[in-house]
């Protein structure tokens, strides 16, 4: 017998017909023969809704525990509605939270990291015959407190449910027909990936493709879960991603590049007039990393105003931007540095393909890209299988359509986006 675990996300059950339809796509795969667990996001923007209204009750950032606790009632909202629903067709459905379906965290409030799941409960139901629906983006810490995963947490729940108990499959329902060679709200002419490298999707979530929880993949790739992305409201086969698919003759002929992400959520630090000496860099980046920001670009360069001196620039997350400068403000005398500046918005764009390590062009195709739409680069990084760059994010979606318009990667029908607000 095939154990599936279905997760869908906010716009998949964004009000009462939408759990209707969800319920009966859940029935008719349990009457095939599946056993399933599902895993459900809030209803629509319900979780913006909730930051919302604690914002109007705290000024400043309200407790992370009280937080937590509000933001976990989105789910529970789903995963009661969706078992009454299925309940309606006569199957015994069953809704756990978190903690009920043995989601254990560590104590971090807001950003909180699996440490074991013991889903004994929800084992129990499938093997009574139920279907078993949970409660995403939360589980129970170390001491006993409620706590969230992080914005769009729901996908690790479902890969995490998915490894413990060890399901053939975890498919993620979501608004559009799979994973795209770009976000289709920005690009309507991308085209659908039918299949993707672990690899590939983990460099497209870590930069910015929100379609996919960048810990989602992580998980997937570590307990080699099987993932399938694709839409809640068609039936058509969305992609799938594999971990350690084999090398065949149809796979060496994949496209060197399988996608675009961007992400507007940057904003960027810059130390100038450093003096030149080693450890200089290991101080700025090091007192950075101290204050729990995590920095993602890097860029050192001799100083225009003083050779004897460098700039360092890097990029975090714009929210972090405060927490970050005052971080490097505090080396300032100690180090005799001139000035530390931050932007915020900048923007950055991603080219994604497991085909450019044997490409030595796609650098030089892409800055040509860049510059014929008028973009001027500020910082540039690389992996194998990744080209990024910073640009003002005004600039930010002109960019990812020149790219993926230079790249070939236009499709010829326009891409659905069948729902969601894309907040
Ligand atoms: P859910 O609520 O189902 O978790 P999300 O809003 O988190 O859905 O993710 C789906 C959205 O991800 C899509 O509506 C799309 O705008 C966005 N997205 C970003 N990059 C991509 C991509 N490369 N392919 C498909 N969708 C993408
Ligand atoms: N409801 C949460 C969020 O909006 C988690 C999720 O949807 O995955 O971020
Ligand atoms: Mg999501």
């Amino acid at each position: 017998m095939t154990l599936l675990v279905m997760k869908f996300g906010g716009s998949s059950v964004a009000d009462a017909e939408a759990m209707r339809r969800v319920a009966q796509r859940v029935v008719a795969t349990h009457r095939a023969g599946n056993q399933v667990a599902v895993v459900v996001s809030a209803m629509g923007d319900t979780t913006d809704e909730l930051l919302d209204l604690a914002g109007q009750i705290s000024p400043g950032p309200p407790p992370e525990r009280e937080l937590d606790m509000l933001l976990s009632a989105g789910e529970r909202i789903s995963m009661a509605l969706l078992a009454m629903a299925i309940e309606q067709h006569g199957v015994p459905a069953k809704s756990f939270t978190g903690a009920q379906a043995g989601m254990r965290t560590d104590t971090a409030h807001g950003r909180a990291r699996l440490l074991d799941v013991q889903p004994e409960r929800v084992r129990a139901t499938l093997d009574a015959g139920g279907v078993a629906i949970v409660a995403g983006f939360q589980g129970i810490s170390t001491d006993d407190d409620i706590t969230t995963l992080g914005r769009g947490g729901s996908d690790t729940t479902a890969v995490a449910l998915a490894a413990a108990l060890d399901a053939d499959v975890c498919e993620i329902y979501t608004d559009v027909d799979g994973l795209y060679t770009a976000d289709p709200r920005i690009v309507p002419t991308a085209r659908r990936v039918t299949r993707l490298t672990i690899e590939e999707t983990l460099e497209m979530a870590a930069h910015g493709a929100k379609i996919l929880h960048l810990r989602a993949v992580e998980y997937a790739r570590r307990f080699h879960v099987p993932l399938h992305v694709r839409s809640s409201f068609s039936d058509k086969e969305g992609t799938w991603i594999l971990v350690g698919r084999p090398l065949t003759e149809d796979t060496m002929e994949e496209p060197i590049i399988s996608g675009i992400a961007h992400d507007k959520s940057l904003g960027k630090v810059t130390a100038v007039g450093i003096p030149d000496r080693p450890g200089a860099a290991a101080a700025v980046v090091g007192a950075v990393a101290r204050a729990g920001v995590s920095i993602d670009m890097i860029v050192q360069n001799v100083s225009t105003s003083d050779a004897h001196t460098s700039d360092i620039s890097f990029t975090i997350p714009d929210t972090d931007g405060q927490t970050a400068v005052a971080a490097v403000r505090a080396l300032q005398d100690e180090m005799g540095f001139a000035d530390v500046l931050y932007t915020s918005h900048v923007g950055k764009l991603s080219l994604v393909g497991a085909g450019m390590r044997s490409n030595p062009s796609v650098a030089s195709d892409l800055f040509a890209a860049l510059a014929g739409a008028g973009v001027n680069i500020e910082m540039i990084s690389t992996s194998e299988i990744r080209i990024s760059v910073i640009c003002d994010q005004s600039d930010l979606e002109d960019a990812v359509r020149a790219v993926h318009t230079a790249f070939e990667l236009d499709a010829e029908e326009d891409a659905v986006v069948y729902g969601g607000t894309g907040r």
